[in-house]
């Protein structure tokens, strides 16, 4: 038999590959490769297996001619990948009355009654397809419980139980088959990830019973603690059992390693553990992995039936490959590239904890990851009390606008009715590290009333208690068990590997000092993106904002931005002293002015009053202000080219802080950013203004200072005329949020209320607010770099999207040549492991 390779006796040489015979196959190939005491196996190939589902058997005489006459059988699935499942295994095959008796002699009735229990009820449940609850009534064991289940048998077949053990083989194997190829089989297993035409193998192996005289019994083992990945032997062991019935609930399994709770193998079985736990270091050794061995003890003699990888945290998972890397068992590059960059999430934020139950009020667009728990409030001003008064609180708005970000900095996690991945509240969410979950329209947002409504008819009020899942975009009542973040010396070490392979730079979006210390601490090259009108919001400022509005002339707006002055140009001191002479990126402001006036009657009487005019002209000014497509309207450049006060004051704000950070220390070069460039002629405007600042400050302190000039392309026109608008500047920097909302005609505020259905229905593969649109989007990028250096070679080119945080998007971006992307603090870690794979 060991020449056809449809049905393989596994030695060390048979042919036998993850690919014809499974994954289960293959490893207990490599185990009987490496000396294991593995009991005899034969493999059944994929092939074979589909001609058994078919209708067509292998030689089963040949099979069970492989093995002892009296030997019992177990037959377990081995698909490609573990991951895809398969029929549950089938254990004790060959067990008929003729056995029963004798292994009764042997090891003892009862042990031999429940080995053929086993058989009778699986036989019957899997292969005969009964009902199970024909065995419900059943409730003795051992012996009688045996006399029971047969009769129960016969009387629901009309047959008697196959004595054959070729026969009893057989079938097994063809309902696995069957069961294999199956409708629901095979949606789960494509749900999973495998092919349409997925192939089973199937390996037969003898049965070490694990009942009987002496110590018998079996379990699992593993050298590391599968939810932290800490080095800890860890994993069950019941005497007198088969399969895996040590890690049945209720099981009274032993500990493994010597333990002051109870009772170890180690105590009862010594060398049996000692055997076992070296035996567990070869695999890891030679497999290159962490494994859980499945074993079997037999009048103290080990046997080890089988391994497979041990089940992970993302935690565990990253543990796992730096200390097989640092261990000399596999190089460093490859453990950078066993990490998948979207698990990183998990590991910078507290998560839910896995095995926490989970009360799900409905799911929404996971638009922050992490999970925090909080009781609700529903307005900004509530949030900052509740925070006043030590209590985590959940923010719930039907969507966020500015104004909430105070609120937002007071809360521990932000729900949105409305919105997608890049709407306001989404952006905000992440540069905080706060978890958020937008666009959870099923739920019945009633802000005004203080209430939401969850789709089952529950209602929340102000003070209960919710839990955000921004990782999967959960809505959860109550408080679930939590994991807390795990920024430990592997993750450190994983990242610099990681670092040392990476080609395409990682920079932060940042716009506070405390992003900017979140972007140092994950290790960005730089602030990317400073968005300048996020410091406004600050307590104090927005009045003044408020009234530089208001002001009815330029000088007017002028003195008032002279109050602003100092307040900007202590942000940019405080940016520069935290970066160190890394890069810092300043936009100038970019949204619309109205975004800063108050929208509720009560904000508007507020602000008469502050200003000291009527409230009327409050309203009237608001009403005249606001625009039908704010997000097309009077914002970015326009702003530069309309208002110019305000650039200017930027500007002065910027070139004072360089003065002042550079004092002590590198001299510090900024880049100044031109955001929503349609035009070259709109950045002629504002270089010639900026520059005339420049110069007047250089001229004022009597001290030169270089800074760089730059353009952020996220209009199709920008892209489209890159190269003239690249021969004014040092930089161009694509905002691929506002790019992919102008390319679709899709607005990145609204797009949330269908873009499921759209995805739902393949209309987008993705949300292309999430995930780079490389079909539009990106031939614009491409496009728009390649006409770039066209204009001016040598120019910097950089994506500061919410997309440069996106494994799939950067691998786009480091193909199309850019020079960096910049993405939120808490993405940098997996967009360095991202970039750091493509590299490899
Ligand atoms: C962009 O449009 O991609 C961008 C980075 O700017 P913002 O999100 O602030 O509009
Ligand atoms: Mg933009």
């Amino acid at each position: 038999m060991q020449n056809n390779p449809n049905t393989t006796l596994i030695t060390a040489t048979a042919p036998v590959a993850t690919g014809t015979h499974g994954g289960r196959a293959k490893c207990l190939q490599r185990l009987v490769r490496l000396d294991l005491p593995v009991p005899r196996t034969v493999a059944l190939s994929f092939s074979a297996v589909h001609d058994i589902a078919q209708g067509q058997l292998p030689d089963i005489a040949a099979i069970v001619g492989q093995f002892e006459p009296t030997a019992l059988l177990c037959v377990r699935p081995s698909s490609e990948d573990p991951d895809w499942g398969g029929p549950g295994a089938v254990l004790n095959i060959g067990m008929n009355d003729a056995r029963f008796v004798e292994l009764s002699d042997r090891m003892g009735a009862e042990a031999a009654a429940a080995l053929y229990l086993r058989f009778v009820q699986t036989f019957a449940i899997h292969v005969a397809r009964l009902d199970p609850d024909v065995f419900d009534e059943i409730e003795a064991d051992g012996r009688e419980g045996l006399r029971q289940s047969l009769r129960a048998y016969e009387d629901e077949t009309d047959e008697n139980f196959p004595q054959d053990p070729g026969e009893q083989l057989a079938a097994v194997l063809r309902s696995m088959a069957r069961a294999w190829e199956g409708t629901s089989a095979r949606l789960l297993r494509q749900a999973k990830g495998a092919p349409a035409d997925a192939g089973l193998g199937l390996v037969v192996q003898e049965m070490i019973p694990g009942l009987g005289q002496g110590e018998c019994g079996s379990g699992v083992l593993q050298l590391v603690e599968p939810a932290t990945g800490l080095p800890q032997i860890t994993g069950r062991y019941l005497s007198q059992s088969q399969g895996r019935d040590a890690l049945g609930a209720g099981a009274e399994a032993l500990y493994l390693e010597k333990d002051p709770r109870g009772v170890s193998l180690e105590d009862v079985a010594p060398e049996a553990f000692a055997a076992l736990k070296q035996h567990a270091a070869l695999m890891r050794e030679k497999l290159r992995e962490e494994m859980q061995v499945e074993f079997v003890i037999e009048s103290g003699r080990v046997h080890i039936l089988d391994g497979v990888r041990v089940p992970r945290s993302a935690r565990a998972a990253l543990r796992i490959a730096v200390r097989l890397a640092e261990d000399g068992i596999i190089p460093q590059q490859e453990a950078v590239m066993r990490i998948d960059p979207h698990s990183v999430n998990e590991l910078l934020h507290r998560q839910v904890h896995p095995q926490a139950k989970r009360d799900v009020l409905t799911t929404g667009i996971a638009a922050s990851p992490g999970a925090a728990t909080g009781k609700i409030v529903f307005t900004a001003a509530e949030a900052q009390a509740s925070a006043a008064r030590g209590e985590p609180c959940v923010l719930v708005r039907r969507e966020t606008s500015p104004e909430d970000v105070r609120g937002m900095h007071a809360a521990v996690a932000v729900l949105t009715e409305r919105g997608g991945m890049t709407s306001h509240a989404a952006v905000i969410g992440r540069g905080l590290g706060l978890p958020c979950i937008v666009g959870a329209s099923d739920m019945e947002f009633q802000t005004k009333a203080r209430m939401i409504k969850a789709p089952d008819g529950r209602v929340f009020r102000t003070g209960d208690i919710l839990t955000i899942d921004g990782s999967s975009g959960q809505v959860l009542a109550g408080e679930p068990e939590m994991m807390e973040a795990a920024l430990d010396d592997s993750f450190q070490t994983l990242m610099a590997w990681a670092d040392a392979e990476r080609d395409i730079g990682i920079r932060a979006n940042a716009d506070t000092p405390a992003d900017a210390q979140a972007a140092r601490n994950f290790d960005a090259q730089g602030i990317g993106l400073c968005r300048t009108e996020h410091m406004f919001f600050e307590p104090g400022r927005l009045t003044v904002m408020r009234e530089m509005i208001f002001a009815a002339t330029p000088s007017g707006r002028k003195a008032v931005l002279e109050r602003l002055l100092p307040m900007q140009r202590e942000d940019f001191v405080q940016l520069f002293r935290i970066m160190e002479g890394k890069p810092v990126c300043i936009r100038l402001f970019d949204p619309p002015l109205h975004e800063f006036l108050p929208t509720t009657r009560s904000g508007q009487r507020e602000l008469a009053e502050a200003l000291d005019l009527p409230v009327s002209d409050v309203t009237r000014r608001v009403e005249a202000m606001s625009e039908y497509n704010p997000m097309l309207g009077l914002r970015g450049v326009r702003l530069g080219v309309t208002v110019p006060e305000i650039y200017d004051m930027q500007a002065r704000a910027i070139f004072e802080a360089t003065l002042e950070a550079s004092r002590k220390g590198e001299p510090v070069v900024p880049e100044v950013m031109i955001p929503l460039v349609s035009a070259k002629r709109e950045v002629e405007l504002v270089k010639a203004r900026i520059d005339a600042v420049a110069a007047a400050v250089a001229s004022e302190r009597g001290q030169e200072f270089d800074y760089r000039l730059g353009v952020m392309v996220e209009t199709p026109r920008a892209c489209l005329r890159a190269d003239e608008i690249a021969a004014c500047a040092s930089f161009l920097s694509f905002g691929t949020n506002d790019l992919t909302q102008m390319t679709y005609g899709l607005s990145r505020d609204d797009a949330g209320r269908f873009m499921s259905a759209y995805v739902r229905q393949g209309v987008f593969p993705e949300d292309p607010f999430h995930v780079l649109d490389r079909e539009g989007v990106g031939e614009l990028l491409k496009l728009g770099v390649e006409r770039g250096r066209r204009g001016q070679p040598g120019v910097t080119v950089s994506v500061c999207g919410e997309h440069g945080g996106n494994p799939e998007s950067i691998a786009f971006c480091r193909a199309a040549g850019f020079d960096y992307v910049s993405c939120s603090p808490f993405r940098v870690p997996v967009a360095r492991l991202a970039a750091a794979q493509l590299a490899i």
